[in-house]
């Protein structure tokens, strides 16, 4: 292996708009070969924008890039670099094994005759030195999406890079996941590697990376190790002003008599079952469980988009209006050729009917605007197409879908997933507003913050079974996180 000076990466003066939309402004950074980078910054900084700089997907508007001393266009001819995008590239349909080897060519033996056995063998390396122990010929889409992670990363490690480059891999995982995600990097960055990994994940940074670099409004604004740096100290730094993300109000104010809005009876639907649940005015209901639990499959019948195998929905209330938040949002959410607006107003626009049938333009675009700015949607126009919108304000247009669309009951499937951690406490809030002002909300997360941060009672779906709810103040921190 040649020295780490060699992997050595200069950014100076690096800019990039889009049209009159300055996205990079001058950035200058310096990583040296096998340090730990965690990049962070709010949704739509140009975290994204400067990878696909490296990556070459991109032009820079200005600027210069050096790799070992060298002046190079992009990273992307360079063997000893590899990327892994939230879009990961690997083919549901192939084997591991033929997903490692996918674009490079065959091992052959005596002319034609490929050799198989090398093949496998070399997969089987790559796998072991990610962690990942698994029959190289299963076929990937029968993997956890932490594993087909893993594959990913095994296969640019496999080429040989020194320097991975990861953009928000690890944030729609699911926290076991990404942890052995994490910690087959932080093995990579062990043996020598150079990672550069965009989070949004305090413990993610705190556990793995060395060193934190900050990108606000497309400036560098922050470059520090991370030893020495807690959670609240790394909020500070992303936030610019000092505000503690989980301190919201839970304002439970006293309701008298719980009014039930919505209950499931006996409900059987896939894996899951029996689940008796009520959903009441003014309260937010937790539920939890590991990937492939059956989860979402309650939210879903909740909202009424899937029919449960036996049981029974009662709508307790007439007329009663429901609105989901899906939980893969890029795949289930929006329209890509159309506006912010068009995309938060679709499911609402009775609401601006005139007359029954006319819609009240002005008024649409008021209300549109009025919840893109509730949610510091960036960049703010309405009219911006969805396609462009980064990945976390992508979802906050898939919330404002349904906030607009005032319903009585809320499901929101993984509320946090991807954002910042300045709209997550955004969303925090907003999701207490909706339950103060008298909705019933459910939130089927992952993620144990969200359950500790806005939930009032909350249950596990354990091996097909609801537990039963249990009030938050009842459990403790370190049982709470247990229990995800
Ligand atoms: P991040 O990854 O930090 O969330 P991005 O780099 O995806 O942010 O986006 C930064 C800004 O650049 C956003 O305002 C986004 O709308 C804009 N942007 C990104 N890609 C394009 C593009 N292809 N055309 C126009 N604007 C873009
Ligand atoms: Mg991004």
């Amino acid at each position: 292996m040649s020295d780490a000076s060699s992997h050595d990466l200069e950014i100076r003066q690096l800019r990039k708009s889009f049209g009159p939309n300055q996205v990079l402004k001058s950035i200058n950074l310096t990583i040296r070969g096998g340090e730990f980078v965690g990049l962070m910054g709010p949704n739509g900084a140009g975290k994204s924008t400067l990878i696909k700089v490296l990556a070459g997907v991109y032009e820079a508007t200005a600027g210069e890039l050096q790799l070992g001393g060298r002046v190079v266009r992009s990273l992307a001819d360079s063997p000893h670099v590899g990327f892994i995008h939230q879009d990961l590239g690997l083919v549901d349909g192939l084997t591991i094994a033929q997903n490692l080897s996918l674009g490079t060519p065959p091992k052959r033996l005596f002319g034609p005759i490929l050799n198989k056995r090398a093949e496998r063998e070399e997969a089987e390396r790559a796998l072991s030195r990610v962690g990942l122990d698994l029959p190289v010929d299963t076929l990937l889409a029968d993997l956890t999406a932490g594993e087909k992670t893993l594959v990913a990363v095994a296969r640019v490690m496999d080429r040989g890079a020194r320097i991975l480059v990861i953009d928000e891999t690890t944030s729609t995982l699911p926290p076991a996941d990404a942890n052995r995600v994490i910690r087959s990097l932080a093995a990579a960055a062990e043996g020598g590697a150079t990672v550069i990994m965009v989070t949004h994940k305090l413990a993610e940074i705190l556990h793995a990376t060395k060193r934190v670099v900050v990108l606000i409004d497309g400036e560098l604004v922050r470059d520090a190790p991370t030893e020495g740096l807690d959670r609240a100290a790394l909020v500070r730094m992303l936030m610019q002003h000092e505000m503690d993300v989980l301190d919201i109000d839970r304002g439970t104010s006293d309701k008298g008599a719980p009014e039930g809005v919505i209950e499931l009876r006996d409900i059987r639907v896939g894996k899951v079952g029996p689940v008796n649940l009520r959903l009441d005015a003014g309260e937010v209901i937790g539920i939890s469980g590991l990937p492939g639990s059956g989860l979402h499959d309650v939210a879903f019948v909740v909202n009424g988009t899937l029919r449960p195998d036996s049981g029974e929905v009662v709508l307790l209330r007439p007329g009663l209006r429901r609105a989901l938040v899906p939980p893969h949002r890029e795949s289930q959410g929006g329209f890509g050729e159309l506006s912010v607006r068009e995309n938060a107003s679709v499911s609402a626009l009775s609401r601006w009917r005139r007359l029954g049938l006319l819609i009240d333009p002005r008024r649409e675009r008021r209300d549109c605007v009025e919840v893109a700015a509730e949610l510091s949607v960036r960049p703010p126009s309405v009219d911006t197409p969805f396609e462009v919108l980064s990945g976390g304000n992508k979802q906050k247009v898939i919330f404002g879908r349904a906030l607009l669309r005032r319903p009585d009951v809320y499901v929101l499937c993984e509320p946090t997933r991807g954002v910042d951690v300045g709209t997550r406490s955004e969303i925090y809030r907003l999701i207490r507003g909706l339950a103060r002002d008298g909705a019933a909300v459910l939130v089927a997360s992952s993620d144990a913050e969200d359950l500790f941060t806005v939930c009032d009672r909350v249950s596990l779906v354990v091996d097909g079974r609801l537990q039963p709810l249990r009030h938050i103040s009842e459990l403790s921190a370190s049982e709470l996180e247990l229990m995800v």
